[in-house]
């Protein structure tokens, strides 16, 4: 007897069976992750209709997915614009815009005060791409005035800045842009639309980290860009040539981050508040700095701006006697519950400390210049039990 006939389809089975979508009178109450990196088509009318745009449809991974078109959708209701383009981090999406607005032979002013990545992209990417950049202070509005020059086309700044979290004043620097010509491109990471939406304000483009708050989890990279629709749609094509749309699982991610946004800022901006005043009344501290709290420099835009609501970001200075540093590291080693972590925006309470993170790669005059002493510790605070977080730090304070 010869053995059985060998199954001849078993190859065509493996590569096509069971990829039928399922029959089902009902729909998914979440979206589905859609892992896929391409669609079918019925015809080539579909596909001529797909790429012309005459028709919704979707037709390649790298040119946007159901996930990112989620993502895009609930970040433009949050930011009140009119569209959105979701991309693998905050700093791709700040890239993403940048190479949207400007041309060989443009000029960027960036605020001196930005994020570390935004600081090096613009010294060292966009100049060589003969895009001369220059950095300006956005606490001084006569000193932005001066770094504006008629080649700038683009002013990027951020609503709250890192790690002293100065504030700006938004219809104030779109209205400076705007009669000079200007575009104002906001980077919203740190206040979030929780507290302000920029694009109502007079903002041109907004940027978000959604790796912090609106991931909210520690567990996703995400970049999102914001605009209204000729921006959006040119930003797309950058997007979509320069390959930037992040896995279609990360989209997922965001969104289901976003669902619980508003209820985790709600409980970290009241948290914050109260961490701040403890930590401003601790004989331990020398100084705090907080938004929300009357003694910061730009309270009064906050309370105007930003319903006088502080945000989750903090920075104090601990007393040390003796050796500063020393009493850095005791405080530290002496926390249990809230981590040392280089970034922020998740619910847990977590600690950095910007002279040896964020503001590394400064020399110690920059970091001096800066108002970055060795002794400041930045504290992002979760959604923990307030009471909680004032014990832990109450103990670590006996150094
Ligand atoms: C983290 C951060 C970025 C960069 O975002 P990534 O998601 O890490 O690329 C940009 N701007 C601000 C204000 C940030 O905090």
């Amino acid at each position: 007897m010869s053995d059985p006939a060998p199954n001849t389809h078993l190859s065509t089975d493996c590569a096509h069976a069971g990829e039928e979508q399922p029959e089902s009178v009902s729909t998914p109450s979440v979206m589905p992750i859609y892992q896929t990196s391409v669609f079918n088509f019925p015809d080539l009318d579909a596909v001529d209709d797909a790429s012309s745009g005459r028709r919704p449809g979707f037709i390649y991974g790298r040119y946007g997915l159901p996930n990112h078109l989620a993502l895009e959708t609930i970040t433009a209701k949050l930011e009140k614009a009119e569209g959105a383009i979701a991309v693998a981090s905050g700093m791709g999406a700040i890239v993403a815009a940048l190479w949207t607005l400007l041309a060989s032979g443009d000029e960027l002013v960036v605020a001196n005060d930005s994020y570390g990545g935004t600081m090096n992209l613009a010294a060292r990417d966009f100049s060589r791409l003969g895009i001369a950049t220059r950095f300006a202070p956005v606490s001084n509005l006569s000193a932005i005035d001066a770094a504006l020059s008629p080649a700038t086309k683009v002013l990027l700044v951020e609503t709250i800045s890192n790690p002293l979290w100065n504030v700006i004043d938004v219809a104030q620097m779109a209205e400076l842009c705007h009669r000079k010509d200007v575009k104002l491109l906001v980077d919203n990471t740190v206040a979030t639309p929780y507290l302000i939406c920029p694009l109502t304000l007079g903002a041109d483009v907004v940027v978000h980290s959604a790796t912090k708050y609106l991931g909210g989890h520690h567990d996703v990279t995400a970049g999102i860009l914001l605009g209204d629709m000729e921006f959006v749609s040119r930003a797309r094509e950058v997007a979509i040539r320069t390959g930037a749309y992040l896995a279609p699982f990360d989209a997922w991610m965001t969104v289901r981050g976003i669902k619980t946004f508003a209820l985790r800022m709600e409980r970290i901006c009241s948290n914050a508040i109260q961490v701040a005043r403890f930590l401003e009344g601790h004989p331990k501290i020398r100084r705090v700095y907080y938004p929300g709290l009357e003694s910061h420099a730009q309270n009064a835009i906050v309370r105007r701006t930003m319903k006088g609501l502080g945000g989750g970001m903090m920075s104090f200075e601990v007393h040390g006697e003796g050796n500063a540093a020393q009493a850095v590291d005791e405080f530290v080693r002496r926390l249990n519950m809230i981590r040392l972590a280089p970034s922020f925006g998740g619910v847990t309470t977590t600690l950095s400390h910007p002279a040896k993170t964020s503001h590394r790669g400064l020399t110690p005059e920059q970091r001096k210049d800066a108002g970055i002493s060795d002794t400041l510790l930045r504290m992002s605070v979760g959604i923990e039990e307030p009471g909680d977080i004032l014990e832990e730090l109450r103990k670590a304070l006996t150094f």
